[in-house]
């Protein structure tokens, strides 16, 4: 559950301070729309903080995973784009960190053939992400490319051996199917030693933040701050932010989520404790709260957003990166298949 996997990411930060050279991180995203807050201070801002500390980096455009999302696959190019954007506007440094694609690496999708047969219907049923995210899509049928994305994401980890994958909560299910096709696969296939690594989660101080309307802050729920909106728009998304009629502020996430949820985003932009940032509020109400944070967040942001209009007029440079990610992620997804085909005796 959480409370391990917070624990767990405690004893990871230590060892990552230790020896970031022990470490390959593996993260990424669906390009499904503008990367949002909850992304931000889930997983993004973890995945920067790691790479400038030495750990060996790959981020991974998911753009095989909306072949099945209609609208979205008909503007893939521009998502795609505007991924790479949002990296490069928080930082993510395409000398130090490959950015690739699925789409791009033929090899990672043939592994994905041996880990289906390392996993049952049943156990991938269980899945209680699947089950959300079914329950939110807008289609009625679930395909079987949705239903196996937590097989394609071991593949998308374990193609580079990744050890380390600073994810959201919801994440949680999916990487403990990672795991298990890992072990499954050394056991059956490592002749007594190991092929892949046993990847662990790692939570930031925000595994879920939440939107507007007091859920998971989400692309496709209408209640995410875009990285990439200006401050007049975070303003209004922010102004109309559920909270709670009690008029004195205080940080309980079990008791207020939202107000919560609210305190926690101004402390992470503030570099504070939510508890600080609710005592300066105290009993001046939700108006009060939502002003400190949209002022904290926009503050937070300005830079971000100016790098990001600064890249966003180099085509050139976005293309570039996205080969040259390309390229380094092909040579390495084509020795871990090789390794593979001979543990699997070729009979793969
Ligand atoms: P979609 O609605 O298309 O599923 P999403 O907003 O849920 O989009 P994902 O692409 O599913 O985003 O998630 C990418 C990464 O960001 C994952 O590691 C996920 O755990 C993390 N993440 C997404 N939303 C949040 C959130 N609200 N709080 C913390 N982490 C989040
Ligand atoms: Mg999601």
């Amino acid at each position: 559950g959480t409370s391990a996997a917070r624990a767990r990411s405690a004893v990871l930060e230590e060892q990552i301070r230790e020896d970031p050279g022990r470490f390959r991180m593996l993260t990424g995203d669906r390009p499904t729309g503008r990367l949002h807050l909850g992304h931000y201070f889930g997983t993004l801002h973890n995945r920067v903080r790691l790479q400038d500390l030495g750990v060996e980096t790959y981020v991974i455009i998911a753009d095989y995973q909306v072949l099945t999302d209609r609208d979205v696959a008909d503007t893939l190019t521009e998502h795609v784009e505007e991924l790479v954007l949002d990296y490069l506007a928080i930082g993510v440094d395409p000398e130090r960190s490959t950015i690739f694609t699925h789409s791009a690496i033929p090899a990672l999708n043939q592994l994905m053939l041996p880990f289906l047969s390392l996993v049952s219907v049943a156990e991938l049923s269980r899945n209680p992400t699947v089950k959300d995210e079914i329950a939110h899509s807008r289609q009625s049928a679930v395909s079987g490319l949705m239903f196996t994305y937590p097989v394609h994401q071991a593949a998308d980890i374990l193609f580079c051996k990744g050890n380390l994958v600073p994810v959201g909560q919801d994440q949680l299910p999916h990487l403990e199917i990672t795991r298990t096709i890992a072990r499954r696969f050394n056991d059956r296939y490592g002749n007594g030693g190991t092929v892949f690594p046993e990847p662990d989660a790692l939570l930031s101080r925000a595994p879920l933040l939440l939107g507007t309307d007091g859920t998971k802050m989400s692309k496709s729920r209408r209640n995410a701050v875009a990285l990439a909106a200006d401050a007049d728009e975070t303003a209004r998304l922010l102004k109309a932010a559920k909270t709670d009629s009690e008029r004195h502020i205080t940080y309980d996430p079990a008791g207020r989520p939202e107000v919560s949820s609210l305190l926690l985003l101004a402390a992470l932009c503030q570099n504070r404790t939510p508890e600080e940032v609710a005592d300066d509020i105290g009993s001046a109400g939700a108006a009060a709260l939502k002003k400190t944070v949209t002022e904290a967040v926009n503050e937070y942001l300005a830079p971000l957003r100016a790098r990001r209009a600064e890249y966003a007029q180099d085509r050139a440079y976005l293309h570039r990166t996205l080969r040259e990610g390309n390229e380094r992620a092909r040579a390495v997804a084509e020795t871990t298949l090789a390794q593979v085909r001979t543990a699997m005796k070729n009979h793969y």
